[in-house]
């Protein structure tokens, strides 16, 4: 290689490489300035919604509160940990786990004619509940129990048999509770519920007395056996 040519391209290798240098140097300073944008917007966001949570914390605190006055019992401090801005999306994902793996489960047509039978017959009092109410059976349903309804998704552990007057028995208990959650709304059933079952438990009535107990659990109990003592009464279901 002749020496201009060696030259020529040594120049040539230094001007890319300074080249490059630049163009580094500049993507560094608009990422810098890119970072330093990010930073400022985000650390707004979470001034705003800290700003928010904060008031909710004070509505909910001062609801709460009342709430406390009026029970006699330390409400607030047992929701605390639980704080009601958190309750629908807590529900939500306590729902998918109850779901997971569950099974869709149909209601035969004769179980729905016993059921609008016993509704009118004995004057049914509760306001309509959901026109449409999905039910689902392998679920994960917590504590043990049979069934737990969430708005109007009935989830139950086992397929409940439907020429079983007790098995009956726990689908109309759950149907109650739709009926429960469209009169009250979800954050509101779950928050009194669970309201409800601490406030029994402090009164030392045990896990499974407090459970009973709940004012929608009690409810739905006596609708249930109301409705197991009518199937009976008509030698039900044949
Ligand atoms: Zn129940």
């Amino acid at each position: 290689m002749g020496f201009k040519l060696k030259r020529a391209l040594k120049s040539a290798t230094s001007h890319v490489r300074k080249e490059a240098g630049r163009v580094a140097k500049k993507s560094r300073a608009e990422a810098r300035r890119v970072a330093k944008k990010t930073r400022a917007e985000h650390s707004r966001v979470a001034k705003r919604v800290k700003a928010e949570l904060l008031r909710s914390e004070r509505k909910v605190s001062v609801e709460l509160g009342r709430a406390e006055k009026k029970s006699g019992f330390p409400i607030k401090a047992l929701l605390g940990a639980i704080f009601p801005a958190y309750l629908p999306g807590l529900v939500a994902w306590l729902e998918e786990v109850v779901k997971r793996g569950s099974k869709r489960y149909v209601l035969t047509q004769a179980t729905k004619n016993i059921i609008e039978r016993f509704k009118k017959e004995t004057n049914f009092k509760l306001k309509p509940g959901y026109r449409n109410i999905e039910f689902f059976y392998n679920a994960h349903v917590p504590g043990g129990n049979a069934g737990i309804t969430f708005e109007n998704r009935v989830y139950f552990a086992f397929p409940p048999y439907q020429k079983d007057a007790d098995d009956l028995g726990l689908i109309f208990h759950e149907i109650v509770h739709t009926y429960q959650y469209r009169k009250q709304g979800l954050t509101i059933f779950i928050a009194k519920y669970l309201a409800d079952y601490m406030k029994n438990l402090i009164q030392g009535k045990g896990t499974k007395g407090s459970y009973y107990k709940v004012s929608y659990e009690n409810e739905a109990y006596r609708y249930e056996d109301q409705f197991v003592d009518w199937l009976r009464a008509q030698n039900l279901p044949k």
